[in-house]
């Protein structure tokens, strides 16, 4: 019988969601038991080979590649899960949407204190490079999502008790102190 497929992906988030997905350590062996990664940095596939029954998002929505890929996990999975605050919120992105774009720029790149090495005094501009947006957008605001994960990141346990539960086609129950901000 073949294996549910499931993919991942970071858009703007800091690959700790990611990190937290390796924290459940030795339960990795029966994990690749039970699925197939597809597109992921996982096994670094990098483009869909098959439709997924599940994709995990990490990250919210900073640039318009954030917003072609998270289209793209929409379009080839099945099941959609918001990974952690960024996806879900923004996160620590989002920390710049109450700041014009232009002077968020001017200060990355030319005015900032870690930008000593930028001799040429310029604003990236190349026509290859993604356009930033006005403001950091979490998921669910570009795409239909199906599932949230709290945290930063979500712990381990939490994304191993969510993965068994979707591929097992039973409801995913979060636990209240995951739920809680107290
Ligand atoms: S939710 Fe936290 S751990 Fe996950 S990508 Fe955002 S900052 Fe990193």
């Amino acid at each position: 019988m073949s294996k549910p497929v499931v993919a991942t992906t970071s858009l703007a988030g800091c690959f700790g969601c990611h990190m937290s997905l390796l924290d459940i350590d030795e339960r990795i062996l029966p994990l690749i038991e039970l699925v197939e990664f597809n597109k992921s940095p996982v096994d670094d596939i990098k483009k869909f080979t098959k439709h997924c029954d599940i994709g995990l998002i990490e990250g919210g929505c900073c640039n318009s590649e954030n917003v072609h890929v998270l289209r793209d996990f929409r379009k080839n999975c099945n099941i959609l899960v918001s990974v952690g605050e960024c996806a879900i919120m923004g996160g620590l992105p989002a920390m710049r949407n109450g700041i014009p774009i232009k002077e968020c720029l001017r200060v990355a790149y030319l005015t900032g204190p870690s930008t000593t090495a930028n001799t040429d005094h310029l604003i990236p501009n190349d026509p290859e490079l993604p356009m930033m947006l006005d403001k950091v957008y979490p998921c669910q605001e570009i795409v239909k999502i199906d599932y949230y994960l709290p945290g930063c990141p979500p712990r381990a346990d939490l994304i191993w008790e969510t993965l068994l539960s979707l591929i097992k086609g039973k409801p995913v129950k979060l636990p209240y102190e995951v739920i809680k901000f107290d």
